[in-house]
């Protein structure tokens, strides 16, 4: 049986890796950022009208981070971010768009081109990026300004 985190979320879903041969256990203290990730998207849920939430990533081990390359400070690491879309809302831009109108609170929201990266980090600074196409972030959401000369 899976264990629910919330009505929608599971320890499974959010601790699932494409790298199944490294350790992704959570511990304890992950376990209660899981759960606090867990209500952060409920409230998404909701607020796409309770459509399904497919979940690329949660929580990484140090093996599991390094694995997928992900940054040495990433939210992810501690269990209180998740990557995710909601195929049936819209697209990760018009998800973005919903999410940074509402009044949910968040750390880090970044549109990062195929999914959305949620961080449900206490400080709350509601950080909104968009990942730029030839790489980096910027600050804002929408499409990234014409260069000019081209
Ligand atoms: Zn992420």
């Amino acid at each position: 049986m899976p264990t629910r985190l919330s009505p929608h979320f599971t320890v499974e879903e959010l601790t699932a890796t494409q790298h199944r041969r490294l350790d992704n256990t959570p511990s304890p203290a992950v376990l209660e950022n899981l759960r606090r990730t867990a209500e952060r998207m409920e409230q998404v849920r909701s607020l796409l009208g309770d459509r399904v939430i497919t979940v690329s990533s949660g929580y990484r081990s140090p093996a599991v981070n390094r694995a997928v390359g992900g940054a040495k400070t990433s939210a992810h690491l501690s269990g209180l971010a998740v990557d995710f879309n909601c195929h049936a809302f819209g697209s990760p831009a018009e998800v973005c768009e919903a999410i940074a109108r509402s009044s949910i609170t968040f750390d880090q929201l970044i549109e990062e081109g195929r999914w959305v990266h949620l961080s449900a980090d206490p400080r709350g600074r509601r950080q909104v990026l968009t990942k730029r196409k030839n790489g980096g972030y910027r600050a804002g959401l929408g499409r990234d300004p014409p260069t000019p000369g081209l």
